[in-house]
């Protein structure tokens, strides 16, 4: 129950989108009165969020750098045998470091009011509680993220992933991130090893694959990781944490979402990459930039502005996997990191690529078979052709 019944803003959902939308309006409109509400019994979830530092305009960055819990220089890439240093400021925020942020801004203002409860409908301006409450604002936002269960979902592929956060018995190889690693045994997809060197001893580590299935067997998962951690001379360690995730990987457009989706639900994810912080963070920028009363124009600017890249991506999804072979696949990948420009590949993890960065992309790829008929063919509705694994 909220003493007050009108806001500023009311944002429905405190994950990501949520969140950083509560923390850029407190910094960027101190006066604005905003309400969060989440159904969970806390914020944000349990995850490590990384991002490049180039995904962030000079102006989101002023009050999103005070959320980020750990930054490198750059990072690299082990593929096909080759090593390649990627200089691009990379970092990462702690759900649980920003749960406390939102708390402690809940606690120090008059601005940022909380509500534990569970979102029914939302209306333009108001939207209404499990509990039949009706709560009122200038700009309602559904942050409600991955829609559960929905059937007319995008035909998709998926990243998926178990990460363990473990703590090691002696200091780690590297001291930049290994954003991926394949010298592990290829079978479901495309897989790859990703780890992010949290504190000297304190390592997070994914097996990730690029699959045509959701199922994840995580006991697999485990012992995958702990192989590569054993054949590296890290044979002993704790595990302090564990996350996993299966992010779709679409390669055809969903549904219209409706005018005030933002965050996943809303489209705003990289979906060739499954990041989400380049776009729901200069997102929330903007919004916070503007009146409340100018939020739905806000977004749907942004989103035509993202049009040309969003569709590429979608495209390029369907390349992978629609069009080749898992084999193909990580061959995709290797071209990707060993020809293309560091420019090229921050703009392309920042969806702010230009059409001859997406030629570059494109040019050049192995597609073995990939014939105009076949292509068409692709459009076709049928399931994802099994590929052997
Ligand atoms: C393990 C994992 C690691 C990831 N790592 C990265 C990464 O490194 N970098 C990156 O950019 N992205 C990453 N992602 C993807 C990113 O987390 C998502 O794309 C992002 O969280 C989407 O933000 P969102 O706010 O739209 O949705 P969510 O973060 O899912 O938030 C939705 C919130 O709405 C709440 N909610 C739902 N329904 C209701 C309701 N009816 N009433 C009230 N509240 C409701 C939910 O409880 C949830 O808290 C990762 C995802 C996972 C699963």
């Amino acid at each position: 129950m909220v003493t007050a019944n009108q806001f500023d803003y009311v944002i429905a959902g405190g994950g990501l989108q949520g969140s950083l939308l509560a923390f850029a309006i407190s910094r960027l409109q101190p006066s604005a009165q905003v309400l969060l509400v989440e159904k969970q019994s806390q914020f944000c979830g349990n995850h490590t969020w990384s991002f490049h530092r180039s995904d962030l305009s000079d102006t989101t960055w002023e009050w999103f750098s005070e959320l980020v819990d750990r930054q490198w220089d750059g990072y690299h890439v082990e593929l096909g045998g080759v090593t390649r240093h990627i200089p691009i400021g990379y970092g990462s925020i702690f759900s649980d470091r920003l749960n406390q942020k939102l708390q402690t801004l809940r606690d120090n203002s008059d601005n940022l009011t909380t509500l534990s409860g569970s979102v029914r409908q939302l209306e333009e301006r108001s939207l209404s509680l499990d509990t039949g409450e009706r709560i009122n604002g200038t700009a309602v936002l559904d942050c409600r993220g991955l829609r559960q269960g929905n059937s007319s979902m995008p035909r998709s592929g998926f990243q998926k992933f178990v990460g363990l956060e473990v703590e090691l018995e002696e200091d780690w190889i590297a001291d930049t991130p290994c954003l991926m690693d394949d010298r592990v045994e290829q079978t479901d997809g495309f897989r790859f090893i990703y780890t992010l060197p949290l504190t000297a001893r304190r390592l997070l580590v994914e097996d990730t694959r690029f699959s045509n299935s959701r199922a994840l067997n995580r006991d697999a998962c485990r012992e995958v990781i702990s192989r590569y951690l054993k054949e590296r001379g890290f044979a002993n360690y704790r595990v302090v944490r564990e996350e996993t995730g299966c992010l779709p990987m679409p390669y055809q457009r969903g549904s219209l979402p409706s005018q005030m989706s933002v965050g996943y639900r809303g489209g705003f994810f990289h979906p060739a990459t499954g990041y989400s912080i380049p776009l729901v963070a200069n997102l929330a920028n903007q919004i916070a930039s503007s009146a409340a009363a100018d939020a739905a124009m806000v977004i749907a600017e942004y989103r035509n502005r993202m049009r040309f890249q969003t569709t590429f991506s979608l495209w390029l999804n369907r390349l992978l996997f629609q069009l080749v072979t898992p084999t193909q696949r990580l061959q995709i990948f290797r071209r990707f990191y060993s020809k293309l420009p560091a420019e090229t590949i921050q703009r392309f993890y920042a969806l702010q690529f230009t059409a001859t960065d997406a030629a570059r992309i494109f040019l050049g790829r192995p597609p073995m078979g990939l014939t105009p008929l076949r292509f068409l063919q692709s459009f076709r509705e049928k399931p994802c052709p099994a590929f052997p694994t």
